[in-house]
């Protein structure tokens, strides 16, 4: 059975093109999403390659588009299905979200616990919601490893985002301890195979708090139990052109790994190649207390020792405040800055990798699994 998605049939030794249906319009018209499907003259795995689940996050699209090329096609094993526009919605009005009902589009996916019971006073799941629950059907059935392309902040780094993999403590197979450690492990030579730095998400219970099972990568991971990973692509609305090369040579690295590309691993250049000698995960930093002017003082990519002068924090009219300076609780390395320099109290100066001693699989809660 060749591979198909929405009005796309994949054929051998071709790229075809069609159209996924998401949602209809209560003002009429149906919203689809792009699929592009490319499949080798020889049997292999499936690689599904997502991006613009945030509207305005613009690099995965053209990271994909450049990406497929007659070259790839020729040497291509299996099938690679590419969505290039997850959230079309976004993309149009250069918004993370939709413009119609759902939240962040990136929290939406299955989380693999039983439907809620109804509840009279709050709306059912949005038509994103089951577009998406229908569509990761496709992904749970049809894809051997997933890459979701996104960005992060003006100037960030490129980085990937790696997430824990949960188990069941009374799981068999997949959803055992152990099947967990398998597909971690799977994860990281997934992570190495790409070559850009890697960040850890949140510890489990953070995690399961702030719903990222939910994101595609998260989805994939942790709900159909398939390797998938996260990358940032730097900032979102101008695509950094030795980023995009650096991905590019990072997925056909991935390829190879997984068996649909063959030939030697591309190095990766161009881009900051960090490596702390310990495994690290995110950390928002440098928060300030109360309305202030930020001066940053480390660029992203920068080594941070604990201790080490982090921003200067002025009020509007230029004076120093108090405290004058703040400094990093952590060592670890710059990752972004957060937009802008007139903060808000509370507002985190930086996003920081910070040294992670927390397990890369961890037990769901007791009650998660329960209606
Ligand atoms: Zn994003």
């Amino acid at each position: 059975m060749p591979f198909a998605l929405g009005t796309a049939r994949a054929r051998i030794g071709k790229i075809v093109y069609g159209v996924y249906p998401l949602i209809e319009h209560p003002t009429g018209g149906t919203e689809t999403i792009p699929v592009v499907l490319a499949r080798g003259r020889k049997d292999g795995p499936c690689c599904w390659l997502t991006a613009g689940i945030h509207g305005n996050e613009h690099s995965g699209l053209q990271v994909l588009h450049e990406l497929l090329t007659p070259a790839l096609l020729r040497e291509l094993r299996g099938t690679l299905c590419v969505l290039p526009a997850l959230n079309p919605a976004g993309l149009r009005i250069t918004a993370r979200a939709a413009y119609y009902p759902g939240g962040d589009p990136n929290r939406l996916w299955p989380s693999g616990q039983p439907a809620p019971k109804p509840d009279l006073d709050r709306p059912p799941p949005s038509a994103l919601e089951r577009a998406y629950a229908r569509l990761f059907e496709e992904i749970r059935g049809g894809a051997d490893a997933l890459v979701d392309l996104h960005n992060a902040w003006i100037g960030s780094v490129s980085f990937v985002f790696r997430d824990r993999v949960l188990y069941r403590k009374d799981g068999k197979g997949a959803w055992s301890q152990a099947g967990a450690e398998r597909l971690s492990a799977r994860l990281g030579e997934m992570c190495a195979a790409y070559g850009h730095a890697v960040v850890n998400e949140y510890p489990a219970k953070k995690y399961l708090g702030e719903k990222l099972q939910r994101s595609t990568s998260g989805a994939a991971l942790n709900t159909a139990r398939i390797p998938a990973l996260t990358m940032e692509l730097g900032g979102g609305e101008m695509p950094d052109p030795a980023i995009k090369r650096a991905a590019q040579a990072g997925i056909r690295n991935i390829l190879r790994w997984q068996g649909l590309l063959s030939g030697p691993r591309e190095a990766i250049g161009g881009i900051p190649a960090i490596d702390p000698g310990f495994p690290c995960r995110r950390r928002s930093v440098a928060r300030v207390d109360g309305p202030a002017v930020v001066t940053h003082l480390k660029e992203p990519g920068e080594r941070v020792k604990k201790g080490e002068p982090l921003v200067l924090l002025r009020d509007i009219w230029g004076r120093p405040l108090k405290p004058r300076i703040l400094t990093s609780e952590y060592d670890g390395w710059i990752v972004g800055r957060s937009h802008g320099i007139v903060y808000y109290p509370g507002t985190a100066a930086y996003v920081m990798a910070i040294r992670d001693d927390e397990p890369l699989v961890a037990p769901y809660p007791k009650s998660y699994f329960k209606a």
